[in-house]
């Protein structure tokens, strides 16, 4: 992965911003091989739905979630598979395609509460 240090992007409360698979970082940014595994899961997303749907994507699920409770950044189904899976550096070679597509988060919520029920 292409990571261009500089003193502009992102924005200060940022520490990173993948734009089109090349990791912006600022200067004094720990760049770690969990934070590149992240991003990385980013670009595969980009590149299985195309670069531009992913981005109209990821801002209508974020305004979408915006006026709910909770940080809706953290609630894109994008950055729920990334997070969930930044720790697994070997996470890319057996990722399923679509992993992040919302209604299997929908899913496996159903399957956790049918086990709690048990
Ligand atoms: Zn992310």
């Amino acid at each position: 992965m292409l990571i261009v240090r500089n003193s502009f992007l992102p924005g200060k409360r940022y520490a990173a911003i993948n734009l089109c698979g090349v990791l912006f970082c600022r200067r004094d940014t720990l760049v770690t091989p969990v934070m590149i595994n992240h991003e990385r899961i980013h670009t595969a997303q980009m590149l299985e739905m195309g670069i531009l749907p992913f981005y109209i994507w990821y801002l209508v699920e974020w305004l979408i979630k915006v006026p709910t409770p909770g940080r809706a950044y953290m609630r894109i189904s994008f950055e729920r598979e990334a997070y969930r899976h930044e720790h697994d550096l070997d996470y890319l070679s057996h990722r399923r395609l679509y992993a992040w597509w919302p209604l299997q988060w929908m899913r496996k919520g159903k399957k956790k509460k049918k086990k709690n029920k048990e």
